[in-house]
């Protein structure tokens, strides 16, 4: 669960870190009063999903009233890497003396937290790491040890930071990792992490990546989840609890199981054609759920053929089977399906099926040919 810079702001700030006053603007007379509120020279700052705003003119330093109208009125709406801007974050502008980078996410491999500290920030990280990976000071820390001050001077000791920044940047790295740990994140990162002329550090971007399995410990996630972007489609699969992503394509995919989602996913691609969307039912396949997924997938005007593919482990075959005629009697559906049904009691299932057979859904024996025949019937449509 990706959040806005301004939203990972406000989380860094409950964690007890400095970042600027602003507000959140959603027109040019709101930008332009939060402005006034905060008393210019301000940042008008697009709020979205994706880095490098500022090179794609997404963020804007405004000295008056007249160029905060400017600005806003040329960002709001502005295409960033696919995402369009519909908010806008108006904060107190920070005077700059050096920028640096710093975050903390998760090297699986290593098992332990990784945290990157470089005094080359302001830029891609990628960048550093290709132009200049010395510029990068790195820890691993032990989950159950966690990050001691001393470790963490020592870290800070190793990015060659001037001395101006040193105590600031033990003490914003720590609430960081705190932030991270206590906060259930997957990334967390401060790009840049600046020093003002006067000395104090101080954070002037933020990106963080919640992940969205903790929002049983976190009620107020709950403001993050709402404000995420989705298509219709999305919206509409997300508030049926099921795991969809929308594609492209025309073959409706429904699968149990995340592996085998992606795997079906490829075996469409791999047969010439291109699916609709990815969607996971998840363990069981019963009538409810399968009516939601059909549901879902017939609603996409884009889908011309409906790939269902089951492998039976815990769920037995004869429930899967009895569980899409039932939803095919609650949902009318426009497009053809195929059935590929394995796995624990698949002989029991097809059986099911078998006098259900007709043009409008079909049965194939393995996943490939069942495939082809999603991919033919959605190209002769
Ligand atoms: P990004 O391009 O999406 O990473 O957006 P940032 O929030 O990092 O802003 C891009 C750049 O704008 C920063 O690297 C800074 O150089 C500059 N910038 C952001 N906020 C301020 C500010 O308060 N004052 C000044 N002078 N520059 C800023
Ligand atoms: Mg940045």
């Amino acid at each position: 669960m990706d959040l806005f810079e301004h939203q990972g702001k406000e989380f860094f700030a409950q964690y007890g870190m400095p970042v600027s006053p602003g507000e959140a603007t959603f027109t040019v007379d709101e930008a332009v009063a939060a402005a006034e509120r905060l008393g210019t020279p301000v940042m008008v700052k697009a709020q979205v999903h994706a880095g490098g705003r500022g090179k794609a003119g997404g963020v804007k330093f405004a000295p008056d009233i007249d160029a905060v109208r400017e600005h806003a009125s040329n960002i709001f709406g502005l295409d960033i890497k696919g995402h369009i801007v519909k908010r806008i974050w108006i904060e107190k502008a920070s005077d700059i003396a050096e920028e640096y980078y710093a975050s903390f996410t998760l090297d699986r491999s290593a098992k332990k937290h990784l945290g990157m500290l470089s005094k080359e920030g302001g830029v891609e990280i990628e960048t550093v790491a290709e132009e200049n990976p010395d510029a990068i000071a790195k820890i691993w820390v032990d989950p159950v040890d966690g990050l001691s001050e001393a470790a963490c001077r020592e870290w800070v000791a190793a990015a060659n930071l001037p001395d101006a920044a040193t105590e600031g940047c033990v003490d914003i790295l720590q609430k960081l990792y705190t932030a991270y740990t206590e906060g259930d994140a997957d990334l967390v990162e401060i790009n840049p992490l600046i020093l003002t002329p006067e000395g104090v550090v101080h954070v002037l971007d933020a990106k963080v990546t919640l992940d969205g399995n903790s929002e049983f410990r976190h009620p107020d996630y709950a403001q993050y989840d709402a404000t995420q972007p989705r298509d219709e489609r999305e919206q509409a699969a997300h508030s049926k609890g099921l795991q969809y992503v929308g594609l492209e394509g025309s073959v409706g995919v429904i699968a149990n199981g995340a592996g085998l989602a992606m795997s079906t996913v490829d075996v469409v691609n791999q047969v010439g054609g291109s699916p609709a969307n990815f969607l996971d039912i998840g363990g069981g396949a019963n009538a409810d759920v399968m009516a939601g997924a059909l549901e879902v997938i017939n609603n996409d005007p884009a889908v011309k053929s409906i790939f269902i593919n089951i492998f039976g482990g815990i769920t037995r075959g004869e429930e899967v089977a009895n569980g899409i005629l039932e939803a095919m009697r609650r949902v009318e559906i426009d497009s053809p399906i195929v059935i590929r049904l394995d796995g624990t009691n698949a002989d029991e299932g097809r059986a099911i099926l078998v006098p259900n057979l007709n043009d409008k859904l079909m049965m194939e024996e393995t996943m490939l040919d069942a495939a082809r025949k999603a991919v033919e019937l959605a190209e002769g449509a």
